[in-house]
């Protein structure tokens, strides 16, 4: 028997980086893998529900963000997931003649021209792209993302007009740029170090059929064998390096790892993969490992930034907006994402004004009567403590007196609440400003024992999977699933060098 089938592995996790660990040490023949999932169901941020219709709603991942090298983009073309060559009218399910766009509104009802939206957002696209693409100019490296637009746009021809609507279109793409980014404003977020995410080519991806990303997960489930993953199964604290503190005292077949769970079951183990979020890393690292996470790891855990994206999806008994609209964006005189209200609020005034950092409400796949809003950060977090029904009528007043539009009072309101989910406490990681990205995610994937410090210690003990240990994909789910992969095949490598020394 090779020594991988007698290892004992324990992935904490079930999202993506937990299943492809755990596919691709079943798939190379270790034999004693367990999951233990906190939750009721898998998937971690991937949560596929049919709340409204037969049709599929997306709580957590919706897109395939790129298309080569992407590994969830390659599951879902071999398992015939992908509806191919589909037109945004298609994957919304309208006419073929009906191409959709954005209705931008400033308060008060007045819509913004096409014209001056498509212009400003296609600079502010400029501006961004030459920030991950690492070709900022020597004196932007040092600011912080929303410093560097602000900078960059003053600079425009756009900005020296004397009407005030561009500069507040641009205010708009910055409050909408914070969902790509995780944060509560851009002024959190690092400018330089942005350049080290990698977009892989290919686009945004979204036409998944009609069982979503839920198909995906299904195709690494029915790799696992049944029994491998333990459903509700909270784990409290993660024990490593006992092999060294009982030398003399214990059998030499002792597991240097012992995984107990909230409710005081044990597992040992020869390795474990945590792939908890960086959110509940934050909450929980200090109290969950012992001996406690070496200084490195718990410095990468505060440093790196994890933020809260959360949806809000209204459906209403019919459709009241045009055919050809893809989404109602609101454009504020004097918005959440404006520097000085950002830095100068208190925190009673923006729980009160919550609602503003709400991008605007976008129309939905296959489901012809309903919105969904796009709300981010510390108003993110406030809304997550208001009742569905306040929401859903705050969201309603708004939408009536930026378009002036008759809107009939939402049937069904549906919330995702990243923030408060004790499983995940976030949505993505994202680099702070003053952070350096390739340090602190490198230090947070880290195994331990570091062998350089403890050379006579059980190797690979303590891996550590999940978007947030990757350099160039954090936040996406190719990064959560090639995060997995990586750390399962430090152990392949491990045991298939064991097996030649041997
Ligand atoms: C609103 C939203 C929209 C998104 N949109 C996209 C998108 O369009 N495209 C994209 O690529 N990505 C998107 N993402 C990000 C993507 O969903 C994540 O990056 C990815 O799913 C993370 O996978 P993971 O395995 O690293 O972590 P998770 O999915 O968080 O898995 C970790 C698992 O660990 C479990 N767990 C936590 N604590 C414990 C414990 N103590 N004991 C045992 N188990 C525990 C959790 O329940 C969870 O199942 C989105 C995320 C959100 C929230």
């Amino acid at each position: 028997m090779s020594a991988s089938r007698d290892a004992k592995v324990v992935v904490v996790g079930a999202g993506f980086a937990g299943l492809a660990a755990a596919v691709s040490l079943v798939q190379a023949g270790f034999q004693h893998i367990q999951i233990l999932e906190a939750n009721g169901r898998v998937g971690g941020r991937v949560h596929t529900t049919r709340p409204f219709t037969k049709n599929i709603i997306e709580l957590g991942a919706n897109w395939i963000h790129g298309q080569d090298g992407n590994p969830i983009f390659q599951l879902a073309k071999e398992g015939d997931l992908l509806v191919e060559g589909m037109s945004s009218s298609k994957i919304m399910c309208l006419p073929h003649s009906v191409t959709p766009r954005d209705y931008f509104f400033k308060q008060g009802g007045k819509q913004l021209s096409a014209e001056t939206v498509d212009q400003v957002c296609s600079l502010f696209s400029k501006l961004t792209s030459k920030a991950f693409d690492s070709e900022l100019e020597d004196r932007h490296k040092a600011l912080s993302l929303g410093s560097y637009l602000d900078a960059a746009f003053a600079e425009s021809p756009l900005a020296a007009s004397e009407d005030s609507e561009r500069q507040r279109i641009f205010e708009w793409c910055k409050r909408s740029e914070c969902t790509d980014e995780a944060s509560s404003s851009l002024y959190e977020v690092s400018a330089s170090q942005i350049g080290y995410y990698i977009a892989l080519e290919g686009g945004f991806f979204n036409s998944l059929g009609p069982g979503g990303y839920q198909a995906i997960l299904d195709i690494l489930l029915k790799c696992l064998p049944s029994g491998m993953i333990l459903s509700n199964k909270p784990v409290k604290n993660i024990h490593w390096d006992l092999e060294e503190k009982s030398q003399g005292t214990e059998s030499r077949e002792m597991h240097p790892v012992k995984v107990i769970c909230e409710n005081d079951e044990v597992f040992e183990a020869d390795h474990v993969i945590v792939t908890v979020s960086l959110g509940v890393l934050k909450q929980q690292a200090a109290a969950m490992f012992k001996p406690a996470l070496p200084k490195s790891k718990m410095d990468a855990i505060e440093r790196l930034g994890f933020g809260t994206v959360d949806k809000i999806f209204l459906c209403f008994s019919e459709r009241f907006w045009p055919e050809d609209c893809a989404g109602i964006q609101l454009v504020w005189d004097e918005g959440p994402e404006d520097k000085s209200v950002y830095t100068s609020q208190t925190e009673e005034a923006w729980k009160e004004k919550w609602f503003k950092k709400i991008c605007g409400f976008d129309t939905v796949a296959c489901h012809p009567t309903v919105l969904c809003g796009w709300i981010t950060g510390r108003e993110a977090l406030h809304m997550e403590t208001l009742q569905d029904s306040e929401v859903g009528d705050t969201c309603v007043r708004l939408i009536r007196s930026f378009t002036g539009w008759s809107v009939p009072d939402v049937s069904q309101v549906l919330i995702s609440r990243w923030g408060c989910d004790p499983h995940t406490l976030g949505s993505y990681t994202f680099v702070p400003h003053n952070v350096n990205a390739v340090k602190e995610h490198e230090a947070l994937a880290a195994p331990l024992p570091f062998q350089n410090k403890v050379p006579e210690s059980k190797p690979l003990q303590v891996l550590f999977a999940g978007e947030a240990t990757q350099v160039n994909f954090y936040t996406t789910t190719h990064g959560a699933y090639l995060s997995g992969v990586k750390e399962a095949q430090r152990l392949i490598t491990l045991y298939s060098d064991k097996t030649l020394s041997h």
